[in-house]
């Protein structure tokens, strides 16, 4: 039976990456020896690092002199520490937006480097909105958001206008939707959501904004000293980086971002208008704000909970259960999900009210 892998994360990737990837780790490219046992020095290595941190500059359109593309380890999670650690000085303040577990995470961290500013916070609702008609002082040393909240399925439709540099957290929503990324100054990700395996975290950074903080940073927490390496500081992990060029080489044959983000919401407009008309069920996210990545919903009748698994299961749809501080759904349609899958579960939705 076809499974419909709705997980948040480490999610599904395309079949064909999957199996590219099989291949490459029985026989890469013909040459006889596995991604998993050549050198990350090697030219076939070095040969797949360049056309990985090409690819996403030409995904994103970012001009390739302003911007610097990393492969860095440690997930999402690390760069809420490297971002400060790199660019918020002791005497400074960086302004961040709370829009849910993450954001807090990172303003943890940035609060050990600096005075940190939360400019708006929805946590009074359990993060289930973006807070709007914020202001973002321009003596801050920069702004950082969580463009697409994994958690609570919200998502930031219109990012501010700021003169401060704007650090984001695209963890869940990268390459899914087109956006002006000329606009941002940092842009992290974990992989495991959009771009790839689990196991390395992109950065894409214009190179104007580093080496301004004054503090002397650890060589490995050093954004400037990952770009003169090529993000060959130390091994990077070769086989997420590779299947991760994979999933972007099959992103630009599928037409890139703009063709992909069509998808998305149709993907998205299919799932929401059931939660809003089956009388069973009831979306969690403000509608104004909800994402077209994460689509959380609950039932009004806890009652139903057990039936509703059991046709979820019927039809083999995996990954919905909502994560532990919400509770409820939570549907990912990331770039890889068919259309096909979220039909399977609006099916299974119709067929509890039945
Ligand atoms: C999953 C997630 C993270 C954490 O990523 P790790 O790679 O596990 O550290 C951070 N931010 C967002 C928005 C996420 O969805």
């Amino acid at each position: 039976m076809k499974v419909h892998n709705f997980s948040a994360g480490p999610c599904i990737l395309p079949q064909e990456v999957f199996e590219k990837a099989a291949q490459a780790v029985l026989n890469l490219d013909n040459s006889g020896l596995s991604i998993l046992e050549i050198s990350h020095r090697s030219e076939a290595f070095l040969a797949i690092m360049d056309e990985a941190r090409a690819l996403v500059l030409e995904l994103m359109e970012l001009d390739t002199k302003e911007y610097e593309v990393l492969f860095l380890q440690g997930g999402a999670s690390m760069e809420f520490l490297r971002v400060p650690y790199n660019l918020l000085a002791e005497h400074q303040t960086a302004t961040y937006l709370d829009t849910g577990n993450w954001a807090s995470l990172a303003i943890a961290e940035a609060r050990a480097f600096g005075t940190v500013a939360i400019v708006g916070s929805s946590k009074n609702k359990n993060y289930n909105y973006i807070p709007k008609d914020y202001a973002i002082p321009e003596d801050a040393t920069y702004f950082h958001c969580t463009s697409n909240n994994t958690i609570y399925g919200t998502q930031i439709h219109d990012f501010p206008e700021t003169k401060v540099p704007v650090i984001c957290d695209m963890s869940s929503d990268i390459f899914s939707r087109k956006l002006d990324f000329t606009t941002f100054d940092l842009i992290y990700a974990g992989a495991q959501k959009n771009t790839g395996p689990a196991g390395v975290t992109l950065v894409v950074v214009k190179k104007e904004i580093l080496g301004k903080s004054g503090r002397n940073i650890p060589n490995i927490l050093d954004y400037q000293k990952h770009i003169a390496a090529k993000s060959m500081y130390n091994t990077p992990p070769v086989f997420a980086i590779y299947t991760s060029l994979l999933n972007l080489q099959w992103l630009k044959n599928k037409g890139g971002i703009l063709a992909i983000e069509a998808l998305n919401k149709e993907k998205a407009a299919l799932l929401y208008a059931e939660i809003d008309r089956n009388p069973l069920f009831k979306g969690t996210a403000n509608n104004a704000d909800r994402s077209l990545m994460n689509v959380t919903f609950v039932l009004n009748d806890a009652g139903q909970t057990e039936k509703f698994a059991e046709i979820c299961e019927d039809k083999g749809i995996s990954g919905i259960v909502g994560h532990r501080s919400v509770g409820g759904y939570r549907a990912s349609l990331y770039n890889a999900l068919p259309k096909e899958s979220v039909q399977a579960l609006v099916n299974a939705m119709q067929e509890l009210e039945k």
